[in-house]
């Protein structure tokens, strides 16, 4: 019996048999089929059955079995095949895209990136994404490709495929699943960037066993990602974690969204930017003035490296920045109760210039009704996590059953 779900087939039980097994796989890594059993919680004969049907189709690979103590047939280790076949994971930046291939263990196998000129189109930016694409499926010749995940700065329309709104870009309303979906192989998954983010750290990162996890990523923009009984939350128009444009100081600068005090205007990179360039035209002393750099066009890297070399102003931004951000994640903890706070972002390459007055407010904000502090990290795949994430969205799809891999046969081989 092999395994090959068709559209049609209500075998929904039989697709959540396969997922339970693909998904303890890519926890534990390598499991014998009594693990499995036993982990899953399904009768061994379901296992055997599921598994046969996963082998025959290049999906598992059996490893060499370990050196048993006693007589009698040694289990045999069973482990998803590396060789299967690739996901290909795309981010979207302000100003880069990634572009990596992923096998199923999610091992990076290829890389590729460009910078997006000033005032490119969206159309023409995806047309560089799919001439990189085709290249990199040719050079690597995967046996099959699971599909393209796209993450995107700006809210995206999950179900349809569609970025609404790409504000440093000035993109609105691109298809971006149909636009690439016509031109590549396997079915294109599209998500906002900081919910790729959240999903690659979730399979293969910091997240890893963590079922409740709010992901917040501080750059140019502010954006989260939730993460609710180990599934992506996205609300009921795609726009949930929208924590930038939360309201942290009532009084505060009025942002592009229109409103007063948006987590953004006082905590994005440019806000710590412009926080140092008003101390700075005040007068406060700074080694950022002794190292002759213009307010005007300082960046929030500038005023970490002088935070980082003993700078009083550079510091005292900084922990401003990290206090608000404290405020929104509180309100966030308990509004959703995670059992972890994942940063990332570049404006996160700060650490703990950034993370221990986050930490120290979010202490002081949730002591008395948290029953104990919600630790913050950073994330770990650091500037892949993204694209890696964009690629788990594509392979999560398949393990559900949802979605079948595309045999590579339209590329010459
Ligand atoms: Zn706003």
């Amino acid at each position: 019996m092999g395994w090959n779900p068709t559209p049609g087939n209500p075998s929904l039980l039989k697709e959540l048999n396969q997922f339970l097994i693909l998904d303890a796989l890519r926890r534990y890594g390598s499991l014998s089929r009594s693990d499995l059993a036993r982990i899953t919680g399904l009768t061994p004969p379901t296992v055997g059955v599921i598994v046969k049907g996963l082998l025959e189709e290049g999906y598992l690979v059996e490893q060499a079995s370990l050196p048993g103590s006693g007589v009698g047939r040694r289990p045999v280790p069973l482990a998803l095949n590396p060789q299967a076949g690739i996901a290909v994971g795309v981010n979207v930046s302000p100003t880069k895209v990634l572009i990596l291939a992923v096998n199923l263990l999610g091992q990076i196998q290829a890389r590729r990136s460009f910078a997006i000129a000033a005032g490119a189109s969206a159309e023409d930016v995806l047309e560089q994404v799919i001439g990189n694409v085709r290249e990199m499926l040719a050079e690597l010749r995967p046996r099959r490709v699971f599909g393209v995940g796209v993450g995107l700065h700006g809210p995206v329309d999950h179900q349809r495929g569609l970025l609404r709104f790409a504000p440093h870009l000035g993109w609105r309303n691109v298809p971006v699943a149909d636009l690439l979906g016509a031109a590549l192989p396997g079915p294109v998954v599209v998500d906002n960037g900081v919910r790729c983010m959240a999903q690659g750290e979730l399979w293969f990162g910091a997240a890893r066993g963590i079922e409740n996890l709010v992901c917040v990523a501080v750059g140019t923009g502010i954006g989260a990602a939730i993460v609710l009984d180990g599934r992506l939350y996205r609300g009921a128009d795609g726009i949930a974690g929208e924590i930038g444009h939360v309201t942290v100081d009532v009084e505060g600068p009025r942002c592009d969204c229109g409103n007063y005090g948006c987590l953004e205007t006082l905590a994005s990179g440019p806000a710590i930017a412009r926080q140092a360039a008003r101390r700075l035209k005040q007068g406060v002393p700074s080694l950022l003035v002794d190292w002759g750099l213009d307010p005007d066009s300082l960046a929030a890297a500038d005023v970490a490296r002088a935070a980082l070399a003993g700078d009083e102003l550079s510091r005292q931004v900084f922990a401003e920045a990290g206090m608000y951000l404290g405020i929104a994640i509180a309100n966030l903890a308990k509004t959703l109760n995670p059992s972890r706070i994942l940063i990332g972002g570049g404006v996160a390459q700060a650490g703990d210039l950034l993370l221990e007055p986050l930490r120290r407010t979010l202490a002081q904000r949730t002591e008395g009704l948290l029953p104990g502090e919600v630790p913050v990290e950073p994330i770990q795949l650091g500037a892949d996590a993204g694209a890696i994430g964009a690629a788990c969205l594509v392979l999560e799809r398949f393990f559900r059953g949802d979605t079948v891999p595309q045999i590579l046969d339209f590329i010459e081989r």
